[in-house]
This record gives structure tokens, C-alpha cells and sequence, in this order.
């Protein structure tokens, strides 16, 4: 579908995957999402969304359905380091 697109980032070619994508629930939990169709920069890793797939996401976050798994992950921050 974008196979001729280029890579805005370093010029390299897309091609399609499924990735795992991390974002922030409007409760600003981390939430991880397997298996998203996604463009994805053969050089640079860049990934690109449809805008449906990006509403998916977005619906899931809002109502997400009950997880496959519950990861527990340790959270740092630079500045305090
Ligand atoms: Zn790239």
C-alpha cells in the first residue's frame, strides 16, 4: 500500500510488519499492543501507522478489552540518577 514511500528519516524503503506498540491509556498507564500492522522502515525502524490502525489503537486504549497478559515493568528517571 506505501511500498513506494520513502523514509522521511534516512530515505529507506518500508516495508510491512507487525510490531508491538507501547502507549499511554488516557489514565496514563503503559499499555502494550501486540501484533499491530504497521509500515516499517527497513533501515531506520521508523514505523508507520494507517489512520485506521491508529484509531484502533486509540478505541483500545479508551475500552481496552481484558489483556492477554499483565506485564510489571521497573520505571526510572534520568534526571534523578
Ligand atoms: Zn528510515
Amino acid at each position: 500500500m506505501m511500498s513506494d514511500y520513502r523514509c522521511s528519516v534516512c530515505g529507506g524503503r518500508y516495508e510491512n510488519r507487525r510490531v508491538t506498540v507501547e502507549l499511554y491509556n488516557p489514565q496514563d498507564e503503559l499499555i502494550v499492543v501486540k501484533n499491530v500492522p504497521a509500515e516499517v522502515c527497513v533501515q531506520c525502524g521508523d514505523e508507520l501507522f494507517t489512520a485506521e490502525i491508529t484509531h484502533q489503537l486509540l478505541e483500545l486504549s479508551k475500552t481496552p478489552p481484558l489483556p492477554i497478559a499483565t506485564l510489571q515493568v521497573p520505571v526510572y528517571d534520568l534526571a534523578a540518577a
